[in-house]
């Protein structure tokens, strides 16, 4: 497992994509919920409250710009369920932040944490501003001054509601949450109030890849399912495989990063303001185009590829996996008849409007649903917290547990087969590998996202429908279990 890289945001440096229709992803969530709810074990009444949003908190504060003009900034926090508590989501930077789109992003992460089995509601923040159009300083205005207002409204706290990175956002602004919210509370455990932290502020090994490795587990598992790629006519595995990405940020880049070590082969790279298309058919080398982004705060112009300047053509491009890991409703009925990909893998939160989804299935295309691929940055969230709520390192506890067992492993072996010599430091070496934080943080996200995919292929087949709509039907079911028995207050 990698470390942190950077205390980037989760959006490359250049632009935001539009949206297709700033208001598709309220529409897609209510679709896909209705789909499933059709065939979930829930009565109507119990249905309706989990589909409607509890909470909107809707913010207008003044900020002073550098320039000593005053600007009026929007800004929004929803809390959709409170099922499970506290509540959980990111937080976004966008210019299109809105009421309705935080209200259906915060009903996404109800979904995406009772499917993985999280005990989170969710949640959604969003803040009206082009975070490139900001200094540093005026950005942490921003972001002190909403937190302090998400304090004041009591939306913010480890056990009410819980934020974390999102577009437009990275572990310097949760840096700052954290530390407005200590100033302002006493909280013994004022640090579990946001995850996605820098490692030393309270942040936990792997958050940033998190996502990233999530879709990979996810995909690897599709590619190494016989009934899966048989049902698309390709063979088994990564290696060899085309991949189209949309989008070069947080999550993008680490899916990327970790498709090509499994020689999985990225043929073009779509960010808005220049995409880039590999015309040497081996794949571009992603930690170069990373390196190239970095130094130039764009990936246009990468010398080792074919820079393409109108980009929504890239997704159209002959391949077998397109991964959309930028914005919602990138897919539309607009594009969907040229999308020639085999399997798109939703690494982006609603990628796919309901009527493209529609022609992309009659054209055979599957699909891997966002509430299951993109919920490993959550389920690392999780473990930030508990970590946070803890005051422990995974790693030390870990170590600590497991030392004494190996030791005993390494006394039988030695004295069994070693005649009482001592084995050698490489064999030891392999012995009591595993006892990181990173590691802990890896398996415990490995063997979420297994379970998971699991449960939602075979519901998938038992209750004849798509990834989905098996996803959102388990998150459903499970809810609405919790619904009942919790009643109804007073
Ligand atoms: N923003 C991420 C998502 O949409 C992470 C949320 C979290 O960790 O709370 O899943």
């Amino acid at each position: 497992m990698r470390r942190l890289l950077s205390l980037k945001p989760q959006w490359s440096a250049i632009a935001f994509f539009p949206r297709f229709k700033s208001s598709t992803c309220v529409a897609t969530v209510d679709i896909y919920f209705e789909k499933a709810a059709k065939l979930a074990a829930a009565t109507p009444d119990i249905l309706n409250q989990i589909k409607a949003c509890n909470n909107l908190l809707k913010l207008q504060f003044p900020l002073k710009r550098s320039d000593g003009t005053v600007q009026l900034i929007e800004a929004y926090r929803a809390q959709h369920s409170h099922h499970r508590l506290p509540v959980k989501g990111g937080i976004r930077m966008a210019p299109n932040v809105e009421a309705n789109e935080t209200m259906a992003l915060a009903a996404l992460m109800t979904f995406k944490c009772a499917l993985v089995d999280i005990p989170f509601g969710g949640a959604k923040g969003g803040i009206k501003v082009d975070p490139t159009k900001y200094c540093l300083l005026e950005k942490e205005a921003i972001v002190r001054r909403y937190t302090s207002e998400l304090v004041k409204k009591s939306f913010i706290g480890p056990a009410l509601d819980v934020p974390a990175p999102d577009y437009g956002t990275g572990p310097q602004e949760m840096a700052w949450i954290k530390d407005t919210y200590e100033q302002l509370r006493s909280d013994i455990n004022g640090s579990a109030c946001v995850t996605g932290k820098p490692l030393e502020e309270g942040g936990i090994h792997g958050r940033q890849e998190a996502t990233g490795l999530g879709v990979f587990y996810c995909l690897r598992e599709f590619f190494n399912s016989e009934d899966c790629v048989n049902s698309l006519g390709l063979n088994l595995g990564i290696k060899g495989k085309s991949f189209i990405i949309q989008g070069f940020g947080n999550v993008g880049r680490h899916t990327s990063t970790f498709v090509q070590e499994a020689g999985g082969r990225i043929i073009a790279i779509a960010e808005l303001g220049g995409g880039l298309v590999d015309e040497s058919g081996a794949g571009l080398d992603v930690g170069q185009v990373q390196r190239y982004q970095e130094q130039h705060g764009t990936i246009s112009g990468f010398p080792r590829a074919k820079t393409v300047l109108e980009t929504s053509s890239l997704l159209e491009l002959p391949c077998d996996v397109l991964i959309p890991a930028a914005l919602e409703s990138q897919i539309h009925t607009g594009n969907a008849a040229r999308i020639q990909a085999k399997l798109i893998v939703e690494a982006a939160n609603g990628p796919v409007t309901p009527p493209a989804e529609k022609l992309l299935e009659e054209k055979g295309i599957i699909i891997l649903p966002d509430l299951l691929l993109n919920a490993g940055g959550v389920t690392v969230s999780y473990f930030e917290w508990l970590k946070n709520l803890n005051h422990i390192h995974f790693g030390r506890m870990s170590r600590r547990m497991e030392e004494h067992g190996k030791k005993e492993l390494l006394n039988v072996l030695e004295h069994q087969f070693g005649n009482g010599n001592r084995l050698s430091e490489e064999v030891r070496k392999v012995l009591t590998k595993g006892n990181t934080e990173a590691d802990f943080v890896s398996s415990g996200l490995e063997e979420t996202m297994l379970v998971t995919w699991e449960k939602v292929k075979n519901t998938a087949k038992q209750r004849g429908c798509n990834f989905r709509t098996a996803a959102y039907l388990i998150a459903i079911e499970r809810i609405a279990a919790c619904y009942k028995v919790n009643g109804i207050f007073p």
